[in-house]
């Protein structure tokens, strides 16, 4: 128990030393208040540019009126209850010599240790020690800081008591969701839409950077064909890294292509000539589908309907199981239509 009360002291020097020191002799105890942590919402552009806000924040002063004791005499009063101490002992007795203690706070002073007369409590503070002020904190984001970073700014949380340096204020920065793009570290990611058309045949784009430039993307006629859902990557585009902001990393684009929804005929065959692909379906088959079905058995012509696979599956999960009263073999489970079909029979 020793060796590990000494372990923790000996941490403690090395945080003051780390620190700067101000610790001083004094070893058990706080000696530096609880930092007080506030959330700070930032958008990307704050986070990319770096940016300096403006906050209003209220805190507690140690009261100059009565620099800090407060009375109006200066003199400190100890609660009589609890002899300053701030805590009240009950003794119960449970049974013959059995005795239960128990601590509680000062009822009276309310923990304090302190009974300070009407007469003699200074006005300002009503005998708290503090007043609260109002103060205005400038608060420096760094171009590439990233949601969840904390800004500390050391001692800036205001007084606590005598003898206890005051903590930290904290700022944890929370992102808002920008427009269009998200980020992945230092990369950003955006989605952007195109047209069949300038799928085929190129196109040109802006991109509204995080610094207000605007980033023009083209694809020139007679490049590659862009895929649906491709990826293309600009890069250091990105999002500059903390504290090296001329590093950066990169912005990535995917590309959705939009199709038409309905082309005519007349348009179709514009198209066939056109395309460099074979089409299967040519202009001949309009007139003579029933035609092919007479004249080869085998061939039969389906209907098919658009379909949601996603949610089709889910439907479909327990077809097929509504008459298959033994489910216990897992390799008779695909087989369970066809059984159905057999009761039917
Ligand atoms: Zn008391
Ligand atoms: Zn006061």
């Amino acid at each position: 128990m020793g060796g590990g009360g000494g372990h923790a002291s000996s941490m403690a020097d090395l945080f003051d030393m780390m620190s700067g020191g101000g610790g001083g002799g004094r070893r058990r105890g706080p000696e530096k208040g609880e930092p007080i942590v506030h959330k700070l919402k930032s958008s990307l552009r704050e986070m990319y540019n770096g940016a300096t806000r403006k906050l209003a924040l209220t805190r507690k002063a140690r009261c100059v009126a009565c620099k800090g004791t407060g009375t109006k005499s200066g003199r400190s009063y100890v609660c009589k209850t609890c002899n300053g101490t701030g805590i009240q002992i009950h003794i119960r007795q449970l049974g013959p010599g059995m005795i239960q203690q128990m601590q509680s706070k000062c009822s009276a002073c309310d923990g304090t240790g302190e009974m300070i007369p009407a007469d003699d409590m200074c006005k300002k503070c009503n005998g708290k020690k503090f007043v609260t002020e109002k103060k205005i904190f400038e608060v420096d984001i760094e171009a590439g800081m990233k949601h969840g970073q904390k800004i500390v700014m050391r001692g800036e949380a205001g007084y606590t008591q005598p003898g206890v340096a005051p903590g930290d204020l904290v700022f944890i920065l929370e992102q808002k969701e920008h427009d269009f793009f998200t980020r992945k570290g230092a990369d950003l990611l955006m989605t952007k839409e195109i047209t069949l058309t300038e799928a085929l045949c190129g196109y040109k784009f802006e991109v509204e950077q995080l610094d207000g430039r605007k980033l023009v993307v083209t694809q020139k006629p007679g490049d590659k064909v862009t895929k649906p859902d491709s990826w293309k990557c600009v890069n250091d585009e990105g999002m500059p890294v903390h504290q090296a902001p001329f590093q950066k990393g990169n912005l990535y684009i995917n590309l959705q292509v939009k199709f038409p929804e309905k082309i005519s005929p007349s348009e179709c065959a514009k198209l066939r000539s056109i395309l460099p692909q074979q089409c299967s379906y040519e202009e001949a088959d309009e007139d003579s589908d029933d035609a092919m079905e007479d004249q080869e058995e085998d061939v039969e012509h389906v209907k098919t309907r658009d379909v949601n696979i996603e949610q089709e599956l889910r439907n479909r999960k327990d077809f097929g199981k509504a008459h298959n009263y033994n489910d216990s073999s897992d390799d008779e489970g695909g087989m369970g239509g066809q059984r159905v079909q057999c009761h039917q029979q």
